[in-house]
């Protein structure tokens, strides 16, 4: 086919953002020259050509009703400039121009019920998954945590009060959108899935099962003469990733799906390189509507970082400096064997280099 012949790609990405940008932002991109933090949850940006723009920045939750966004909206219209975006951490940011419009805006989002902050040194918003509002494989309801938790860590989302930035991450599943972050709290399943042996003919694709499981624990099998699949409890680490294309075999349970809490992640840094959270915390109860037990063991972990790590330390670099038997000692999370990751399979069966194979 000549070039000619070939169509165009329809494009049906996300739109330019620019036209959705304060035009005092459009008029200066790429031209600032410094920004400062007047109080909580408010910014301040200076061009070179002398003009300013405030972002006064509340939290909200990720998923959001058509009331609450009309209200959002409405205030913008009324209190700001008519200007909004979401930040990843799911908060909500207006831009202003002027100066005077800032405390009126603050006041109305605060009448209103919201809470300005996460900016700085602060604990932002948790960022989390879906939950069971709308994917099919979650093993808890990540927006639940967060709701818990920012509940209890609210004072600190309107304060400067840690050393540094804190991300905050929740994750409903064990193997997708999952949370890096400075404390990532995640769910852990902890025994293998259990096979419904009557759908799986009608329900699963079974060579797509078999080749989904990253250690290679799933064969197919014949059980009460229809196809069907079974799994190597030996070599399964309980991922999860089997469940997702093949519903009859289920791994969410009550009893042992439960979360675990991972600290010292960073996607990067001014100061030093990405790192990769490590476990800190297992085994902790699912245990809803409010999650005491995780909420706890972060609000503790918080407790040491902030009294111990110097300013400007993020969690990885704290522990990074006092090393991690400190850690241990400091926040009393009992270190165990299971927090040494001694699983060697992955030499053989998973990609385990800087190269990309497929
Ligand atoms: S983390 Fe897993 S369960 Fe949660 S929304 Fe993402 S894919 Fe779904
Ligand atoms: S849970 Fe993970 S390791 Fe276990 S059988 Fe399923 S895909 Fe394989």
């Amino acid at each position: 086919m000549s070039m000619a012949d070939m169509r165009e790609p329809i494009e049906s990405g996300c739109p330019d953002g620019f036209q959705y940008m304060h035009p005092v932002m459009r008029k200066n991109f790429g031209n600032w020259k410094y920004h400062d933090d007047p109080q909580p949850g408010v910014l301040r940006h200076v061009a070179y050509s002398g003009d300013e723009v405030y972002t006064i920045k509340a939290g909200t939750q990720r998923i959001l009703d058509i009331f609450t966004l009309r209200k959002l909206c409405d205030i913008g219209d009324k209190y700001a400039d008519g200007f909004i975006r979401f930040t990843i951490r799911s908060n909500i940011e207006y831009i202003v121009t002027d100066e005077a419009k800032v405390q009126p805006l603050i006041d109305a989002l605060t009448d209103a019920g919201f809470v300005v902050g996460g900016t700085r040194n602060s604990v932002t918003s948790l960022s989390h998954t879906q939950g069971w509002l709308h994917c099919d494989i979650p093993g808890t309801d990540a927006s639940g945590v967060v709701k818990s938790m920012m509940d209890e860590l609210i004072g600190e989302f309107k304060a400067w009060n840690m050393p540094n930035r804190v991300h905050i991450t929740t994750s409903c599943c064990q193997i997708n959108c999952g949370g890096q972050g400075d404390i990532a709290i995640n769910v852990q399943h902890t025994k293998p899935p259990k096979i419904n042996h009557d759908l799986v003919s009608n329900v699963c694709e079974r060579p797509s099962v078999v080749a989904r499981c990253p250690v290679a624990a799933i064969r197919p099998a014949m059980v009460n003469g229809k196809p069907s699949l079974e799994v190597d409890e030996k070599k399964c680490i309980c991922c999860g990733a089997c469940f997702p294309p093949c519903p009859p075999m289920q791994i969410n349970d009550a009893e042992h799906t439960k979360l675990a809490i991972w600290v010292g992640g960073n996607h990067s840094n001014a100061r030093g390189k990405p790192t990769f959270q490590k476990l800190v915390a297992s085994g902790i109860p699912n245990n809803p509507p409010r999650w005491p037990e995780a909420t706890a063991i972060v609000k503790n972990i918080l407790k040491c970082y902030k009294e111990d790590a110097k300013d400007w330390e993020r969690i990885n670099d704290w522990i990074e400096r006092i090393g991690w038997p400190r850690f241990f000692e400091k926040t009393g999370l009992p270190f165990t064997k299971f927090h040494i990751d001694n699983w060697r399979g992955a030499r053989a069966s998973l990609n385990a280099s800087t190269h990309i194979r497929f």
